[in-house]
């Protein structure tokens, strides 16, 4: 017998329920198994997947098959296809060619990811050939926090204390796959060997190795001819997200262990501080699947444990981090729910289509570039063309203004965002979207807009974030850079040319306003103005 763990976004092998499930079965059955993954640039490019995402998973590879190979003595192949339509068919002819009973995988909830699946279970089924998906993306699956009348949720709270109660009542374990492939016999035909004169494919950690960077380079270079992200330095987002983000088997256990142990008891204190580096930056590793969310919520619980044997009472900070992973599944589940959201349909669909949302490029360059004018919106945006990440408060300050003080449509801030994110993942970007914009579950009320002014006043009091990614803002006062009034009076009337040109104003104004010569625009929009202009749409739109 020959079995097949098909990895997709659950590059790891502790606690991956689908990998933990075959083992199992295959050791009852004395079945051989193989492993399978699948890189798919133009489907990637289709889903405008951000390169720091792509490479890396390319990076997570060499390392899977080699720990794969020594721990459990299973083969990961790796193949190229292009799009998820040749995946299912490369697939087909992959399991009919090595003789594969047995297909097991973890479920993905996006809909061209699930047509793929359900076109695969189709090809499959017409040769008795199985295929087992497990949920394994979420703490608590799809569909098991439900009303009363078993429904989903519209909002947050009552869910997520549905959620507590549920492992409260029923506590979770992690699971780790037992050793197969002892004594059963490989098949006759390898996936390598079938796989040959099909595609490309590598199977051993070298070759996995040459082949995806291969892959990325080619990804990187069709990248870089889209216009809508030349502004964008690709190779410094690599080079930082490489640093920041390694993908050896340990690294995101060592992040959360490291989190656990130096910033979850000051969670709640300081996780809105995008200077202080207090959360805990597991974003990609869970969107990749690097690390699992049942692994992350286990242990915060045990340090929760730890702390009430230490008669430490204070559990606010780790219940507010757990509260995040709630977050996360909230929104798998309400995607479950209303899969129409992945065409990018608003919950809120009447009030999404009432509002008249902007289209206006040059406003939507100057927020992408970093150039409107207000500082901590700048900073965050120059932040994540750098680093391919931001920090969940600035996410919240850049989409609201995008969508509220320029009222252009979320749509085009959240594809930004996927472009540009190492954790880029359509569900969790979805809902802050959508929460920002106002048009989605339990989303932000359309009249509480953030002022982005007062929001770095409170999280980036001195500016430091702020001068890091705005260098030429380093001499300009605190107090300045968190004044829309002070910062329209140091940048104001600059760009006049007539200004410009007359030699004595020019003197006179570098006497009376000292930052006359930084190149920096004054704001692109009065936020003032702009609030009251966009509740009163919203007020309408009703
Ligand atoms: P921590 O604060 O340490 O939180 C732990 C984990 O909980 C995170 O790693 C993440 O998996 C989850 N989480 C935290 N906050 C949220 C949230 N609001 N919604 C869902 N899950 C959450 N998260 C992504 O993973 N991918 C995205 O593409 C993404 N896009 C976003 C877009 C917008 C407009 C907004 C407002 C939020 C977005 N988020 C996204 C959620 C959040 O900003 C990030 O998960 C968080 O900043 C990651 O940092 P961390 O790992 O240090 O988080």
């Amino acid at each position: 017998l020959h079995y097949l763990m098909w990895f997709r976004r659950d590059l790891r092998i502790d606690d991956n329920t689908a990998l933990s499930a075959l083992c199992d079965k295959a050791q009852k059955d004395r079945a051989h198994v193989s492993a399978v993954f699948f890189m798919t640039p133009k489907q990637w490019q289709q889903h405008d997947t951000a390169v720091t995402q792509v490479d890396f998973i390319a990076r997570r590879l060499p390392h899977l098959a080699q720990a794969l190979k020594d721990k459990l003595n299973i083969t990961l192949t790796v193949a190229v296809c292009d799009t998820f339509d040749d995946c299912a068919e490369i697939l087909t002819q992959l399991c009919i060619d090595t003789d594969v009973t047995c297909v097991m995988a973890n479920h993905e909830y996006e809909e061209n990811e699930i047509n793929r699946d359900t076109q695969l279970i189709a090809n499959l089924a017409e040769h008795n050939i199985s295929v087992i998906r497990h949920h394994d993306q979420c703490v608590l699956p799809p569909a098991s926090i439900t009303t009363g009348e078993g429904t989903m949720y519209k909002v947050f709270t009552p869910f997520y204390k549905k959620w507590q109660q549920h492992l409260d009542v029923s506590p979770m374990s992690c699971h780790s796959p037992t050793l197969v492939n002892e004594n059963t016999p490989a098949p006759v035909t390898s996936l390598a060997e079938a796989l040959t004169k099909k595609v490309t494919h590598a199977d051993s950690k070298s070759s996995i190795d040459t082949l995806t960077k291969d892959i990325v380079n080619a990804y990187q270079d069709d990248w870089q001819k889209r216009d809508a992200l030349k502004h964008i330095n690709i190779a410094e987002q690599l080079a930082r997200t490489r640093d920041n983000y390694p993908a050896d088997m340990d690294a995101p256990e060592a992040r959360l262990h490291d989190f656990i142990s130096d910033d979850i008891d000051d969670y709640d204190t300081h996780r809105d501080t995008p200077h202080s580096h207090a959360t805990s930056r597991l974003s990609a590793y869970l969107t990749t699947g690097m690390i699992s969310p049942r692994r992350c919520y286990l242990a915060a619980i045990e340090h929760l444990e730890r702390k009430r044997s230490n008669k430490d009472s204070d559990e606010t900070d780790i219940t507010r981090w757990c509260s995040e992973l709630a977050w996360r599944d909230f929104y798998r589940h309400v995607l479950c729910d209303k899969p129409e959201l992945i065409r990018h349909e608003a919950y809120n669909k009447k009030l999404d289509k009432a509002v008249d949302w902007s289209y206006d490029e040059d406003d939507f360059a100057a927020w992408c570039c970093g150039r409107t004018g207000v500082p901590l919106v700048d900073a965050a945006m120059r932040c994540l063309n750098a680093t391919g990440f931001m920090h969940n408060r600035l996410r919240m300050v850049v989409a609201m203004f995008l969508t509220k003080d320029l009222l252009i449509d979320w749509r085009w801030g959240e594809t930004y965002f996927v472009q540009n994110l190492i954790d880029g993942d359509f569900v969790s970007n979805n809902g802050g979207w959508q929460w920002s914009a106002s048009t989605g579950t339990d989303s932000a009320p359309y009249f509480r807009i953030m002022n982005p002014f007062s929001q770095g006043k409170s999280h980036d009091k001195d500016a430091l974030f702020i001068k890091k990614w705005l260098p030429e803002l380093a001499d300009v006062p605190a107090d300045v850079l968190h004044s829309e009034a002070k910062l329209n009076k140091a940048f104001g009337d600059k760009d006049k040319e007539e200004k410009k040109k007359d030699k004595n104003k020019q003197k006179d104004k570098k006497q009376d306003n000292p930052y006359y010569d930084i190149d920096y625009p004054a704001p692109i929009v009065d936020h003032k103005a702009a609030r009251k202009d966009t509740i009163a749409t919203f007020k309408d739109s009703k």
